[in-house]
């Protein structure tokens, strides 16, 4: 895919989907190029079409014109999907992408199939935001689609701290900078800030968490009890599982939450030697080497049980290779 523009010759009608439960690079990356249409073809009706984003996003130009997916609504010509490795994950977003004449993925999910008509993958860039950027093009940023993209990239290398980090990302951060974004602020108010709830959960959680494999992962989990006691959504718990991962000695972080449907939703960290996008995948996942997830059915301590044999498993290979 050469750029944006060229994707949107033709389409008088545009839906942009991204991701179930849209984090900071879903959320940004589908708003960026909203904001690029918005901008530069104001004649495009174009939507974007995702499940509720967190509140902390919502400073983020076009953000109050999300709409939720409804499967009446009328084909589009264009369905742009981001930040999104499988229909699966699409949520209610399917529909857009099954009835518009044409499909583009813009993504950098290593357990991407490449499942739309044309597919713009790369799964060693750190976020979809960053590749948004390219697509778009210096010359055609604005300061509210660089207040998205900066939000992306941020949010998907851990404030510039995963190894997907490159000089590049650096540049082009730079170059959001100059378009006069409020770097400080997006930081503070999206990356650190946490409700006094979202604190205590962390609390618990961290609290609570236990060491399997001589040390090697480290296991949290929040129930929806939790959840209800502390005021909190599953969509608060981001930075949980990063927090877990950083405790000494440990090669994988696993946080568990219930979701409503007596499963769990599994959040995978590693720290190098687990790949927890293979991980992952191996129970119906996916996502990166390095973060992944899985919605998962089963007791906690039946997940804990498969997981513990899969990151054990990994761990005497990656011993075998080494001798
Ligand atoms: P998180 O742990 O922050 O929810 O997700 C980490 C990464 O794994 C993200 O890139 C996310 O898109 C991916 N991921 C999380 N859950 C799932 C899942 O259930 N299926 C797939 N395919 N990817 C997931
Ligand atoms: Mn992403």
């Amino acid at each position: 895919m050469e750029n944006l523009e060229s994707q949107l010759q033709g389409a008088a009608t545009v839906a942009i989907v991204g991701h179930v439960r849209p984090d900071g690079d879903c959320t940004g990356s589908c708003l960026a190029v909203w904001n690029y249409i918005n901008a530069w073809h104001p004649d495009i009706q174009a939507k974007v079409y995702l499940e509720p984003i967190p509140n902390i996003f919502r400073f983020l130009k076009g953000a109050d014109e999300i709409e939720g997916p409804k499967s009446t609504d009328s084909p589009k010509d264009l369905c742009i999907v981001l930040d999104c490795g499988d229909e699966g994950r699409l949520g209610e977003g399917i529909h857009y992408f099954k009835t518009a004449k044409r499909t583009i993925c813009v993504d950098h999910h290593i357990s991407n199939e490449s499942f739309a008509d044309e597919n713009h993958i790369f799964p060693q860039v750190g976020s979809t935001s960053e590749l948004v950027f390219d697509l778009i093009g210096e010359e055609k940023l604005t300061k509210e689609i660089a207040e998205c993209i900066y939000v992306g990239i941020v949010h998907d290398t851990g404030l510039f701290q995963f190894d997907s980090t490159t000089a590049k990302t650096m540049n082009i951060a730079g170059k959001l900078m100059e378009a006069g974004i409020n770097f400080t602020k997006i930081v503070d108010e999206t990356f650190f800030t946490k409700t006094y709830g979202q604190n205590r959960i962390m609390g618990k959680v961290l609290m609570d968490s236990r060491l399997y494999l001589g040390g090697k992962l480290i296991v949290g989990m929040a129930t929806q009890k939790d959840m209800e006691q502390f005021g909190v959504q599953p969509k608060h718990l981001d930075g949980i599982v990063n927090q877990l991962r950083v405790t000494k000695g440990v090669e994988a972080a696993l946080f568990l939450y219930e979701n409503e449907r007596g499963g769990y939703k599994a959040s995978l960290r590693s720290n190098g030697k687990i790949n927890v996008a293979e991980l992952a995948m191996k129970f119906g996942g996916g996502g990166h080497v390095m973060a992944a997830g899985a919605d998962l059915k089963g007791t906690a301590e039946e997940i804990i049980e498969k997981i513990c044999m899969e990151t054990e498993r990994q761990l005497v290979q990656e011993n075998l290779h080494k001798k």
